[in-house]
């Protein structure tokens, strides 16, 4: 799992990717910004909508 954040909307998110996927932009789970950027930090539980379905 790979953590990233997006720039659009701000939340953080998790993602299974390959390793070689890693480091390229994502899609966020959120409000589908193609461009969310890979995070080093711990995953912060943030607001995405109540229930936070993502995936
Ligand atoms: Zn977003």
């Amino acid at each position: 799992m790979y953590e990233y954040a997006c720039p659009e909307c701000g939340v953080k998110f998790e993602k299974l990717r390959r390793m070689s996927e890693a480091d390229s932009p994502a899609r966020c789970a959120c409000c589908g910004a193609e461009n969310a950027s890979r995070v080093l930090s711990t995953f912060a539980a943030g607001g995405c909508g109540p229930g936070r379905n993502f995936g």
